[in-house]
C-alpha cells in the first residue's frame, strides 16, 4: 500500500488534501510535493525487505502516491542498470566512475520514471484526458502511457524537434501540435488549451508525481550502491525533476533510518546555450531568471525557466554540489566517448555529464579517487 499522507507546497508550506487533482500550490503557483508517513513506512518496511521485489521501481511501493494496484500503468520501467566504466575512468584516471544508464527505460529515456506515475495517479483521480508540453521525450513517454491508460494525449512540441520524437508520439495515438517556439511557448500553449478543454496538464513539476517516479533514481542509487551513496552525482538538469527527486528521495531514506553520512554532492549540467541554474547559483540567486535565446542540440536541456528553479538550487546548495555548463561541442564529444569506450550509446543530455566530469577533475571540484555517477538519461537513438 501507499503511505501517501497528503501534498505540500514546495515553497510556501502549504498543506493540501492529496485526493483531489492539484497542479502548482494554488496560494503561491510553486510546486506541490507528495508528503508519506514515513514513520509508518519504518514501522513496516525494511530496506532488506527489497531483495525479493519486483525489478522495476514499484519495488518501492510504500513510497509512491498509488493508492490502488488497479491504477498501476506499467511498462517495467525503473531499476536500471549501474554500469561501472572502467574504460572512461582509466582515461581520467578514476578507478570508480559509473554510469546509470536510463536510457534502457520504456520509451527510451528515464521520462517513464515520471510519466507512469503521473498518468497511473491521473487515472485513480478519474483523468481521461492528458496534456503535456515537451521538447522530446516526455511526450513519447506520456504518449505511451496514456495510451496504456486508455487515455486521449495531446502534446505540444517545437516545431524543430527530431522527428523520430514525433513519430513516436504519433504511433503512441497521441494528437501532435508543433509550435513556432521553446518549451516555454509549448507550455503556454498547452495550458490555456488544457483551461479550455478541462485537460489535465502533466507539465514537469506542475504535476505533483512526476517527482514521485523520479525519486525512485535515488532509491535505486542507494540500493546498488549497498546503501553507501556515492560521493558525487551528475545529473543532465532541464526541469530539474530528477535533480529534485533524487535529493527528496535521499531525505526520505535518512529518515527512514536506511541511509546515513555525508550525502552526495549534487552536480547539474546544462548546456552553455542555455544555463540558467550556473548563472543563478553563481550569482547567489533563489530563483533564476529566464535564459534569453536558448539554444542547444542537447533538447532535454533547452529549459530556459525552470519553476522548480529554486528546488535545483537548494538541493545544489544544501549538498555542497555545483551547476556547470559544457558546450554543445565537448557534450558532443563526450556523447562520443561514452559509446567508444563503453558501449553505451547516449542521448546528447547524457554525454553532457561526462564532459561535466572532465572539467570538474580539471579544476580539482571532483578528486579522481572520488565515486561519481553520471546519468544517461536516455537512448541516443532518437536523436538523427
Ligand atoms: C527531460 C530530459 C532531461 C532533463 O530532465 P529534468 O529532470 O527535467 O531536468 C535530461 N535528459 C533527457 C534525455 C531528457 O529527456
Amino acid at each position: 500500500m501507499s503511505y501517501l499522507t497528503h501534498l505540500e507546497c514546495g515553497y510556501c508550506g502549504s498543506t493540501f488534501n492529496a485526493e483531489t487533482l492539484h497542479t502548482v500550490c494554488p496560494k503561491c503557483g510553486k510546486p506541490l510535493l507528495a508528503r508519506y508517513d514515513l514513520e509508518s513506512v519504518k514501522k513496516s518496511l525494511g530496506r532488506d525487505d527489497l531483495i525479493e521485489r519486483v525489478a522495476s521501481l514499484w519495488r518501492y511501493r510504500e513510497l509512491l502516491p498509488v493508492r490502488e494496484d488497479a491504477n498501476i500503468v506499467s511498462l517495467g520501467e525503473g531499476y536500471t542498470p549501474l554500469i561501472h566504466a572502467a574504460r572512461s575512468g582509466a582515461r581520467l584516471g578514476m578507478e570508480r566512475l559509473f554510469i546509470k544508464d536510463e536510457g534502457l527505460n520504456p520509451t527510451g529515456s528515464f521520462k517513464a520514471r515520471g510519466l507512469c506515475m503521473a498518468i497511473s495517479r491521473a487515472k485513480e483521480l478519474g483523468v481521461t484526458e492528458v496534456v503535456i508540453p515537451s521538447a522530446g521525450n516526455a511526450a513519447g513517454a506520456m504518449s505511451a502511457y496514456a495510451a496504456r491508460a486508455g487515455m486521449k494525449a495531446h502534446v505540444f512540441m517545437p516545431s524543430d524537434v527530431p522527428l523520430p520524437f514525433r513519430l513516436e508520439c504519433a504511433a503512441y495515438g497521441a494528437d501532435v501540435h508543433l509550435i513556432d517556439g521553446l518549451i516555454t511557448d509549448c507550455g503556454r500553449e498547452a495550458h490555456a488549451q488544457a483551461e479550455k478543454n478541462r485537460w489535465f496538464d502533466v507539465s514537469t513539476i506542475k504535476e505533483p508525481y512526476r517527482v514521485e517516479g523520479k525519486k525512485t533514481m535515488g532509491y535505486e542509487l542507494a540500493e546498488q550502491f549497498n546503501w553507501i551513496l556515492p560521493d558525487v552525482v551528475i545529473y543532465p538538469t532541464g526541469g530539474g525533476t530528477g535533480l529534485i527527486g533524487m535529493w527528496k528521495a535521499f531525505d526520505e531514506m535518512r529518515e527512514l533510518g536506511w541511509i546515513d553520512g555525508v550525502l552526495p554532492r549534487m552536480v547539474c549540467v546544462q548546456a552553455d546555450g542555455c544555463a540558467p541554474i550556473p548563472r543563478a547559483l553563481a550569482a547567489g540567486d533563489e530563483f533564476a531568471s529566464p535564459w534569453e535565446d536558448a539554444h542547444t542540440v542537447a533538447a532535454g536541456l533547452r529549459v530556459p525557466q525552470a519553476i522548480g528553479d529554486f528546488l535545483i538550487l537548494r538541493a545544489i546548495r544544501e549538498s555542497n554540489g555545483t551547476a556547470i555548463a559544457v558546450s554543445d561541442n565537448a557534450l558532443i564529444v563526450s556523447q562520443r566517448a561514452m559509446a567508444t569506450e563503453e558501449g553505451i550509446f547516449a542521448c546528447p543530455e547524457g554525454g553532457a555529464t561526462l564532459a561535466a566530469l572532465e572539467n570538474l577533475l580539471n579544476s580539482g571540484a571532483i578528486a579522481r579517487n572520488e565515486t561519481v555517477v553520471l546519468f544517461n538519461t536516455g537512448t541516443g537513438l532518437k536523436y538523427p
